[in-house]
């Protein structure tokens, strides 16, 4: 949009016309005070200004503009019976443009100007777009490299605590192996099987995780007895964790087409979340069902919980709730994995959650995919 500064209104209407008529959009002024006044409230792209005013002059608006920031880009054409004033003004207005046109106006040569500093106008912001894009592209490369480095350190960390418990129970299982006391040493060596197998695990999730960047996760679909799957599932998990209660419910799903291995690791993985993020909780609930032509999975807790702008994060990529990561240890991938997995069974992840109330993390996928028989 153009501003028309001109005391004089025949100055104004005739200039109008014939902006208007060319296709710009044009707005006026009469005085110096009422262009300020509209220059606060609005952006234009050019000032057309006139230098002799009664009250305020045009070099005075100028100057007085030239510290908005909303008239940064604005340049400004003086209507002018003589140039020699100009250099007075141009030291206090660096940007935008500056120009004039000696009176009376030959309307052709204020058209020409009027055009290069509209394209001058469009190009700068083109530029100034493209700047923003780099900008932005560049923090967003920089904060996945922070992202990287914060995950290699805690990948570590994770990494080193099974292996410092490995070692102590090592060393402690050789002073009982001098006192051959058979007892302590099945004890102690249960206990580095245990370490081993949280140490397998984080390893097999580094490499799932490096399987998928690489594209190179693959799957052995068939057909398998969900049911089964699920019982076997629920008797190792109970076994395992004596102190909750782990209780089943739903109906017989039958037999389901899928890597059945991958699908027992997001099932794994869930509900190992839910017990580790259901401190002081006594139970969780796992339920299997038909959903139409999905198989329908989820695990239900009464634990922390999350709200609903986690809910939307938690399956990418290192997210963890800051809130909880320091009470919790984590490498915020097992739900990435997960995800990836069933959505490369054309499947659908997702959780209900309240904060202090629980989550319920659940499943789709497909049960017999198209072209796949029995
Ligand atoms: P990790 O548990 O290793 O951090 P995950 O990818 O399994 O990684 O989970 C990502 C984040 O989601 C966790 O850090 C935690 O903040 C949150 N989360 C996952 N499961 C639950 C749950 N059942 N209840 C509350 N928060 C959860």
């Amino acid at each position: 949009m153009i501003l028309i500064v001109d005391d004089a209104p025949e100055n104004i209407i005739s200039l109008k016309k014939v902006l208007e008529k060319n296709g710009f959009e044009v707005d006026t002024a009469s005085s110096g005070e009422e262009a300020l006044k509209k220059i606060l409230k609005k952006s234009y792209v050019l000032i057309i200004l006139d230098v002799q005013m009664p009250g305020m002059d045009g070099f005075e608006v100028a100057e007085t503009i030239s510290g908005y920031s909303r008239a940064k880009e604005t340049a400004i054409i003086f209507l002018s019976a003589a140039s020699a004033n100009l250099n007075l003004i141009t030291r206090g207005y660096s940007s935008g443009g500056l120009d004039y046109i000696s009176k009376p106006v030959d309307m052709n040569i204020l058209l020409l100007k009027v055009k290069t500093f509209y394209r001058i106008y469009e190009q700068s912001r083109a530029l100034n777009e493209m700047q923003k894009t780099l900008r932005e592209e560049i923090e967003f490369r920089k904060e996945a490299e922070r992202k990287k480095d914060e995950f290699i350190s805690i990948a570590s960390h994770e990494l080193k605590t099974p292996m410092t418990s490995i070692k102590g129970y090592i060393q402690l299982l050789e002073r009982s192996l001098d006192k051959n006391d058979i007892e302590t040493i099945r004890t102690r060596l249960h206990k580095v099987q245990n370490q081993v197998e949280k140490l397998n695990l984080l390893i097999a999730d580094l490499l799932d995780i490096s399987k998928i960047e690489s594209g190179k996760l693959k799957f052995n679909k068939k057909y398998f007895c969900f049911d089964h799957l699920f019982g076997h599932i629920t008797e190792i998990m109970q076994q395992s964790n004596p102190q909750i209660k782990i209780i089943k419910k739903g109906h017989d799903v039958g037999n389901v087409y899928g890597d059945e291995m991958r699908i027992e690791q997001v099932m794994v993985n869930f509900i190992t979340n839910a017990i580790k993020y259901s401190p002081d909780t006594e139970e969780i609930h796992l339920s299997a069902m038909m959903q139409g032509d999905d198989v329908y999975f989820s695990v239900r807790d009464f634990g922390i919980g999350m709200s609903e702008e986690h809910q939307q994060k938690i399956f990418d990529k290192f997210y963890r709730i800051e809130e909880t990561s320091e009470r919790f240890q984590g490498l915020g991938i097992g739900l990435y994995i997960c995800r990836e997995i069933i959505e490369r069974h054309q499947g659908t992840v997702g959780v209900h959650s309240k904060p202090g109330e629980g989550s319920e993390f659940y499943f789709t996928i497909p049960a017999n995919p198209e072209g796949k028989n029995q």
